[in-house]
């Protein structure tokens, strides 16, 4: 890795902050009112090296909610839980080039398109079972204290301001249990997707989840195995494909790296075998992707080759 060692990198670090803090293009999303509230101008950038080694620069303890970066880490729970046949015939792993609240299903099997999608994300929170809704509740929030090596929260209001404005997708889920894609308790399941997104972490815990999948599922700050090793490169795959929505395809052209985004602002960014990127910046493209963000991996991505096809 980059033996020039971290003084280097946090040079750059400071310098794509300082820089990229000026750029204001993007507006914070304001669909789910609680998210509306954010600052605006709040921006981090952290990476978790495989070996444990932070490098993190502004705003790096704010709180913010998870939203569709909780995604690509449910889908990994449920082939942990009942492997890909299973998982793969509730949800397909092809890109849609379709927003990320798109109600599309593939026209032949019923299923959606794929696990990052909102489709896809509420089919595999439906596979996270328990003897009773607490226990799939505890569960869903094992998972991302395992990732971030630390004890994380629901936030009650960001859950209770996407419950009562949802609509959308409570229609994509009741679409996918009239095609028998998702079982019968669809109001705990939308409840427990809603509650994934609402879950609250920093941009240290973005990178750190990151990392883990970088060093093959084992937290590198904790030494514990989230995700065993063998799905790594599922996750880790439909991130490369989809985990930037309809702009996964220019992401994997010109970046390179599987990533997963969230309306809150959030990235989270692979490097397999390095580390971990995480980034928060509120402001969000078209698309839904944190425009810093974005405009941060891009720049972290050219300046080290990071690309993971990258051949010289
Ligand atoms: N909770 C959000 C939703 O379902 C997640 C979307 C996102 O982050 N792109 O609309």
């Amino acid at each position: 890795t980059h033996r020039t060692g971290t003084g280097t990198l946090r040079d750059l670090l400071s310098e794509l902050h300082g820089r990229l803090a000026t750029m204001n293009d993007g507006s914070v999303a304001t669909y789910i009112p609680e998210l509306a509230k954010m600052d605006a101008d709040l921006f981090a950038i952290t990476i978790v090296g495989i070996d444990g080694r932070v490098l993190e620069v502004g705003d790096a303890a704010q709180l913010f909610s998870l939203q569709s970066m909780s995604k690509p880490f449910v889908f990994g729970q449920a082939l942990e839980d009942h492997g890909r046949e299973h998982v793969l015939g509730k949800v397909n792993v092809e890109p849609t080039g379709e927003a990320f609240n798109s109600i599309l299903l593939d026209e032949q099997t019923n299923r959606p398109f794929n696990p990052l999608v909102n489709a896809g994300a509420i089919a595999t929170a439906d596979l996270i079972d328990g003897r009773d809704f607490p226990e799939r509740l505890t569960r869903l929030l094992k998972i991302f204290e395992r990732y971030t090596g630390r004890t994380v929260h629901f936030d009650n209001s960001m859950f209770y301001s996407e419950r009562a404005t949802g609509h959308r997708n409570r229609a994509i889920a009741h679409l996918m249990r009239n095609f028998g894609m998702i079982s019968d308790r669809i109001d705990e399941t939308l409840d427990l997707y809603f509650q994934q997104c609402s879950i609250q972490v920093n941009c240290r815990d973005l990178a750190v989840m990151g990392a883990t999948l970088a060093n093959a599922g084992v937290n590198p700050i904790t030494g514990e195995q989230a995700i065993r090793a063998e799905y790594v490169k599922d996750v880790l795959s439909i991130m490369f494909t989809c985990g930037m929505y309809d702009s996964a395809g220019s992401w994997a052209y010109g970046i390179g790296l599987p990533a997963k985004s969230g309306v809150s602002g959030g990235i989270i960014a692979v490097v397999p075998g390095q580390f971990g990127i995480g980034v928060f910046s509120p402001r969000i493209d078209a698309r839904g992707n944190s425009a810093r963000g974005v405009a941060v991996c891009r720049e972290l991505s050219q300046r080290y080759g990071l690309h993971v096809f990258e051949a010289g």
